[in-house]
């Protein structure tokens, strides 16, 4: 009898065990019954595959899915589309002639926005110069008007919008109130307005042409909200005036292209 006494409290304390085990976990779960209740059911359908695994399954067939499902997930949803250009958050340029502008001169302008920002350019029906901007004591046309008129022209799809013209264009600079200018741009802003009637004078290495095209960089580059810089050669050099300043400008430096948070 001492026997059986002995192994029905060995029985009893054997039983006890398991039972136990539960009771943290309810604690620990600190909700109500069906949060205890869940916990509990959960974890006996758990242990019983793990177990399988490890006795008869070999180990080589649980992996193989798994890399393979971690793998694919990234490559089948790129969470980002490629860059637009080499400047964040500009894509398109639209170019809008004023008159009759010869095509090599727009084809230049388009390839200097193109081949340096990898702007899209799209090239706008020729209109008439706004009678808004006439300057009659010089006979030409202002800038900033030629400015104004474009602003609110930027077509749909594009950020920017640069007026081309083939007439002289002016602007107050300093005391004086009318100056012939190659191009005007907000800094930054939408609009920019670009004159071949400079680019002609006082030609040497660089064709008219060639100009026009680094005074559509330059320009376009102050609607980025580019300043003037001091880099002798950059782009962005400031003219001072002077045509032949264009013939050396040959890349955009380091400083300018941070200041864009350039895109390589
Ligand atoms: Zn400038
Ligand atoms: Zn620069």
């Amino acid at each position: 009898m001492r026997l059986f006494a002995a192994a029905a409290a060995i029985l009893a304390s054997l039983s006890c065990t398991p039972a136990r085990s539960p009771e943290p976990n309810r604690a620990l779960l600190g909700g109500g019954a069906a949060e205890s209740l869940r916990g509990q059911g959960a974890a006996a359908p758990e242990a019983q595959p793990r177990a399988e695994a490890r006795g008869s399954v070999p180990e080589a067939v649980p992996p193989p899915p798994q890399p393979t499902t971690d793998n694919q997930e990234p490559i089948t949803a790129p969470p980002l589309p490629p860059p637009c250009s080499h400047v964040p958050g500009v894509c398109c340029v639209a170019l809008q002639p004023f008159g009759a502008v010869p095509q090599e001169y727009i084809d230049a302008a388009a390839a200097g926005l193109r081949e340096l920002y990898g702007f899209e350019v799209r090239v706008l029906e020729p209109i008439e110069h706004p009678e808004s901007a006439w300057y009659e004591p010089r006979q030409r046309w202002r800038a900033e008007k030629l400015n104004d008129f474009l602003r609110d022209r930027v077509p749909e799809g594009c950020d920017r919008i640069a007026g081309l013209t083939t007439q002289d264009i002016s602007t107050t600079k300093g005391d004086i109130e009318d100056w012939g200018i190659l191009g005007l741009a907000d800094m930054p802003g939408p609009a920019a307005v670009l004159s071949t009637f400079r680019c002609r004078r006082k030609v040497h290495d660089v064709s008219p042409v060639e100009r026009f095209r680094r005074v559509a960089v330059h320009e376009v580059g102050h609607t980025l909200g580019l300043p003037h810089c001091p880099t002798w050669g950059c782009f962005l050099e400031d003219a001072g005036g002077k045509a032949e300043t264009i013939d050396r400008e040959t890349f955009l430096c380091d400083v300018c292209r941070e200041r864009l948070g350039w895109v390589e």
